[in-house]
């Protein structure tokens, strides 16, 4: 099962990927989550995507097509996969179908989560991400038990540097411009679900599932 997500930052998407992976037992794979983690490494791909991440601009294709290619070609990805802040541009959709059809697979569907633009600041900027797991939280709507730390593992949660008021709007502007072109592309080829993502958690859950299950 090939699945990518798609939405604006704060819609939801890391949230349902965690549940999708879960359920159906793929790998949840996001690019923003990779350069975060290579970041923290302090890897030499951490260094190159940090200066556009802290702007909310995107990270070069040739960069970001490059560690798709390679998380891709891993064992787990085998039995399918959920690629999640992937394909941002055009040049990398047309990567991916390179790849795919390489590989002799073809994506299943292509979920749209879609929330309105206003509620979109609100929801980042209230965004917590735990800095060990990367699970979401958000301190109205999806609150860890304890205030400031991660339910899974304890770490003490921290507000993403992109999420911050200055860059929110910057990575929305951005965001909007580039998605758009993106969901016609999946549309013309008959792949586009678009989902309800101003709903309750579960709820945009059981819908996803009906997709994936009918
Ligand atoms: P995200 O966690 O998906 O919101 O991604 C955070 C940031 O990582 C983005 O604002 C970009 O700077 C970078 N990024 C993530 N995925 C991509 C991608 N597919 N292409 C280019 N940049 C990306």
């Amino acid at each position: 099962m090939n699945l990518l997500l798609m939405g604006l930052p704060g819609a939801g998407k890391g949230t349902q990927a965690e549940k999708i992976s879960e359920k159906y037992k793929i790998p949840h794979i996001s690019t923003g989550d990779m350069f975060r983690s290579a970041i923290k490494e302090g890897t030499e791909l951490g260094i190159k995507a940090k200066s556009f991440m802290d702007q909310g601009a995107l990270v070069p294709d040739e960069v970001t097509i490059g560690i798709v290619k390679e998380r891709l070609s891993k064992d787990d990805c085998e039995k399918g996969f959920l690629l999640d802040g992937f394909p941002r541009t055009i040049a990398q959709a047309e990567a991916l179908q390179t790849l795919l059809s390489e590989l002799d697979q073809e994506i299943d569907h292509v979920l749209h989560v879609k929330v309105p633009e206003e509620k979109l600041v609100e929801r980042l900027s209230g965004r917590r991400i735990c800095p060990t797991c990367g699970r979401a939280y958000h301190v109205m709507y999806n609150p860890p038990e304890k205030e400031g730390i991660c339910d899974r593992d304890g770490s003490a949660l921290i507000q993403r540097d992109d999420d911050k008021p200055e860059t929110v709007k910057n990575r929305l502007a951005i965001n909007i411009e580039q998605s758009k072109p993106l969901l016609d592309f999946y549309d013309d080829k008959g792949y586009l679900v678009t989902l309800d993502g101003d709903q309750d958690i579960d709820k945009v859950f059981e819908d996803i599932q009906s997709v994936i299950e009918n």
